[in-house]
């Protein structure tokens, strides 16, 4: 067994992903570089790898249940785990939530909430025998009800009705695993990585990737004494 901690990051073949997934690496993790089209996660390995990282592909598509109890026996060979980001997302412009769709709304969740769920209860096992498990859910500030209910807030009109309840799922979803293993070795956050220019928003975002992957870098090493069931950003907690 490594004595490396290893980690895998879900859609970590670009984007927020790919620097996260750089980042641990670069604080001395073995990252498995999820993503669900082979070629493009070996070419993000092969990336890291020429910087000096240990980065191994990982074929993992998070719709599909027979991909995700493969990747599930493949980290059993490894023979540990000790960080899961579930980054992998997806965002669709569905019009005003009065007119979204049956289909774009089903395709969402499929991906960024069934998905995440999927996902971490397959390694979550593997997670419990870590002895500092760390599971980071990428969220959104799109996902706080907060946030979304205040008019003055700079996001107020994105009401992507399918994208932000998805979000808000997630932060649901996180608060409620970290409530079954508050007397584990594993936490659970949820991240807010900030408007981030990736192929997600045509590179509209303000912020650089190295900025967005920051938050959840820290939640994926918290120390022992650091939260879990948590929402932040880079300022702090974010309200949910
Ligand atoms: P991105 O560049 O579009 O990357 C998304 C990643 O998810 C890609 O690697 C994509 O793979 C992967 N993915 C999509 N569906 C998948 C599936 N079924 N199985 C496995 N991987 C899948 O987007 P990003 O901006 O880096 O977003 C990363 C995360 O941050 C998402 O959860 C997003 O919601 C969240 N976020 C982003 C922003 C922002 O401003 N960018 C803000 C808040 C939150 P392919 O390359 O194969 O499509």
């Amino acid at each position: 067994m490594s004595d490396r901690r290893v980690a895998v990051i879900t859609g970590a073949n670009k984007g927020i992903g790919l620097e996260i997934a750089r980042q641990l690496a670069r604080a001395g993790v073995t990252v498995l570089i999820g993503a669900r089209d082979e070629a493009r996660g070996r070419e993000a390995a092969e990336k890291l790898r020429a910087e000096g990282l240990d980065a191994r592909p990982l074929r993992l598509d998070v719709t599909d249940e027979t991909s995700v109890a493969a990747a599930a026996a493949f980290i059993e060979t490894v023979g540990r785990l000790d960080i899961l980001v579930n980054n992998a997302g997806i965002a669709i412009d569905d019009g005003p939530p009065s007119a979204v769709s049956m289909e774009v709304l089903r395709r969402t969740y499929e991906t960024n909430v069934f998905g995440l769920v999927r996902v971490t209860q397959a390694l979550l096992p593997l997670l419990r025998r870590s002895d500092a498990g760390r599971i980071v859910n990428l969220s959104s500030g799109l996902g706080s009800l907060t946030l979304n209910s205040d008019p003055s807030w700079p996001f107020a009109s994105v009401k992507y009705l399918a994208y932000n309840s998805s979000k808000s799922a997630v932060n649901a979803i996180t608060v409620q695993l970290a409530w079954e293993l508050r007397d584990t070795k594993v936490k659970v956050n949820a991240a807010d990585p900030g408007y981030v220019a990736t192929d997600m928003n045509q590179h509209q975002g303000v912020r650089s990737v190295e900025q967005g992957a920051a938050t959840p870098v820290r939640l994926a090493t918290l120390p022992q004494d650091g939260p879990t069931g948590g929402y932040f950003n880079d300022e702090g907690p974010v309200p949910w």
